[in-house]
């Protein structure tokens, strides 16, 4: 007979990037994403498995260094692990870096639940030459089981969840080591308190220890009277005493037979070095830019002639068979110009993702962090709100949501404010045509030039903010290197898969939808359909509002709307343009007609377009993000208006320096 019916919960529990969503992929085969630095799993997500006859409920929490309650991630995390609902703990640990990874380990070991340690990326330990003692190591840590696994190898894989089966009823025994005579006798007075008020509750020595280290929460959840038995915080002695103990457990447990690590050392030299650091970080990323579009041009090419011919074929045969004018108008000017148009950028798309999957899975993107730290700090801001910024060159969704490994909420928000400026692969579409169009081979310089303007206007907007801050906070947290490694294969399909993946959602969904929307609006006017979109409503209003934009050199009424449209999805702009000017889907046609209408549209007009689109109200799914993950109406408010007046005031500038050149 089953115990558990219904499965039983098992979290996976760990410092960031020791492996925990490789590993619960590994095991449900899931794909949630994977990424060689820390703060990307910032929810709890769940998956199942079945082993031996039982069903393991698994749940995968934002990492964390210890059980106190500074970052959201920890706040998850504990709350999840508190729960009475989680049977098993399985502390995952990056055996690599033992000493750091045990900090936490001796902390869910006084919670008294079952708990099950992963010593995970034992392949790197091997490679490396060093040796743990798997006989002493349990012994230190009152004899929980303790599997070797390698999570991207999927070595170790059953064994593991062999003992987390047989082990879910085994509460630890005893105490992991103790501290000063003065601090467990206080302990154990908490306890006994702790025990007569809540006879149920399971981890008693842990709330004592969480008192005497001032812990708030644990005052609000379980208010008990502690006075006379906690002058005052202990929690200074309570960290040194666990760092000792650790430094025990490496004296015993781990051996190094040969130092491998110098390699690493010297590339850090030269990607991390205090003046070095930021050019090679410019240096990769043009490179990224210049494979985007070398090999992305080339392949966009024959989608282009594909899609032409698709056109062709689709109206005849629709003429063929007598289909409403309007209706064929729909099908082939709006549809499959409007989606058709964005699809033939996913060559650029997905190198662009490729490149980024594997720098990040190198451990690269970490070091740039880590390189910026301190020209962060002097913008009020830890090295570790780089990371989200990053993330943003991805898409700005996930980039907001990585916030959430910031302490403050003053950090969050002003990262919040600055991320949307780090231009989105979204932007990239835009970047590619109209570069293409007015700057020949150019063109990947002016791109790349799009990426680190919107770094510096992230970065200067960051700047100013700190200027007005009456309460500035000092920043001093350096954030710790992942090691190098080989890019997994599989961590970047699925990577890059998810990202085609939304990619060609959005074409399905946002963009078809917009696309459709775009051409009824340029097509319909006061009298019914029009034959000449300048007759239609969408032109009527947005002639009205672009003389607004003159300074800009965008006072076109074609471009209002691109951009009006563009808030739905970035790519929408692109998709606009091709349905608004003849539905030309090849460049140098295009280019024709827009000649057509505005002959004085010159390379000038194009770049402040360009750093329009970069800098101005992000899309609609960011918007809802920020809104939800600063819940204030205001601040989403604020940072829509900041972001218009910023890409208003750049593009003037832009334009007007243009002009001066060309
Ligand atoms: P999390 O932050 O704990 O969820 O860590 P991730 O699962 O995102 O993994 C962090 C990095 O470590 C990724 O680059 C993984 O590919 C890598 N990684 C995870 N497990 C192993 C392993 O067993 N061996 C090696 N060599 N790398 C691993
Ligand atoms: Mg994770």
């Amino acid at each position: 007979m089953r115990e558990h019916p219904n499965g039983f919960h098992v979290a996976f529990v760990g410092n960031p990037n020791c492996g925990k969503t490789t590993l619960f992929n590994a095991i449900t085969g899931s794909r949630l994403k994977v990424a060689n630095w820390p703060g990307v799993t910032v929810e709890k997500k769940e998956g199942s498995v079945e082993f031996e006859d039982e069903k393991l409920i698994l749940i995968d929490t934002p990492g964390i260094y210890s059980l106190s309650t500074y970052t959201i991630e920890e706040k998850v995390t504990r709350k999840c692990i508190l729960d009475d609902d989680i049977e098993v703990i399985v502390n995952v640990v990056d055996a690599s870096s033992l000493e750091r990874n045990l900090y936490l380990t001796l902390q869910l070991l006084e919670l008294g639940k079952p708990i099950v340690m992963a010593l995970n990326m034992m392949d790197v330990v091997e490679e490396r030459g060093m040796e743990i003692d798997l006989h002493r190591l349990p012994e230190m840590l009152c004899d929980i089981p303790i599997v070797p696994v390698s999570a991207i190898k999927k070595r170790g894989l059953d064994i593991l969840l062999h003992a987390i089966i047989h082990h879910k009823d085994a509460v630890t025994l005893g105490d992991v080591f103790s501290y000063s005579d003065d601090l467990e006798d206080k302990i154990s007075k908490l306890e006994v308190i702790m025990a007569a008020k809540y006879p149920n509750h399971s981890s008693a020595r842990w709330h004592a220890i969480k008192f005497l280290e001032d812990d708030e929460e644990v005052y609000e959840e379980h208010p008990v009277d502690v006075s006379g038995i906690v002058d005052k915080s202990y929690s200074r002695q309570i960290i040194q005493s666990k760092y000792s103990y650790i430094d025990d457990i490496i004296k015993e447990c781990l051996f190094y037979k040969s130092a491998k690590e110098a390699k690493t050392d010297k590339i850090d030299s030269i990607l991390t070095h205090p003046v070095f650091g930021v050019p090679c970080f410019l240096f990769i990323m043009a490179l990224v830019f210049l494979l985007t579009f070398l090999l992305g041009d080339f392949i966009k090419g024959f989608l282009e002639t594909f899609l032409e011919w698709l056109q062709q074929t689709v109206s005849t045969g629709l003429e063929n068979v007598h289909v409403a004018l309007w209706l064929r108008g729909l099908i082939v000017d709006g549809i499959i110009a409007g989606v058709g148009g964005i699809l033939t950028f996913l060559p650029n798309i997905v190198i662009l993702f490729i490149a980024l999957a594997v720098l990040e899975d190198s451990g690269y993107m970490a070091r740039v962090a880590y390189v910026m730290d301190g020209i962060m700090g002097k913008l009020g801001l830890s090295g570790k709100a780089f990371l989200p910024m990053i993330l943003g060159f991805g898409c700005t969704v996930p980039a907001v949501m990585a916030t959430r490994a910031l302490e403050t909420d003053k950090d969050r928000r002003r990262t919040m404010l600055i991320t949307p400026f780090m231009s989105c692969s979204a932007r990239l579409p835009i970047y590619v045509l109209f570069s293409g169009l007015f700057f020949g081979k150019f063109a990947p310089l002016v791109s790349f030039m799009m990426y680190v303007l919107g770094i510096c206007v992230a970065l200067l907007t960051a700047f100013i903010a700190n200027l007005f801050d009456k309460k500035k906070n000092k920043n001093n947290l350096l954030i710790e290197l992942p090691e190098y490694k080989r890019p997994n294969l599989r961590s970047i399909r699925i990577y890059v898969w998810n990202k085609v993946k939304d990619y060609l959602t959005k074409a399905g969904t946002t963009i078809f939808i917009a696309s459709i929307i775009v051409w009824f609006v340029l097509n319909v006017g006061s009298r019914g359909f029009v034959l000449e979109p300048s007759e239609s409503f969408a032109a009527s209003v947005a002639k009205f509002i672009a003389p607004i934009l003159k300074p800009c050199g965008l006072d076109m009424w074609e471009i209002v709307v691109a951009l009006i449209a563009g808030v739905s999805a970035k790519e929408v702009v692109v998709s606009s343009f091709t349905v608004l000017f003849s539905n030309a889907l090849e460049g140098a046609k295009l280019l024709e007609s827009i000649k057509a209408v505005y002959p004085a549209f010159t390379g000038a007009n194009a770049l402040s377009l360009m750093v329009f689109c970069l800098l101005y109200t992000p899309c609609l799914a960011t918007l809802a993000t920020i809104k939800k993950e600063s819940a204030s109406l205001k601040f989403t408010a604020f940072s829509i208006v900041f972001q218009i007046a910023v890409a208003f005031s750049m593009s003037a500038l832009v334009y007007n320096l243009a002009r001066l050149l060309f």
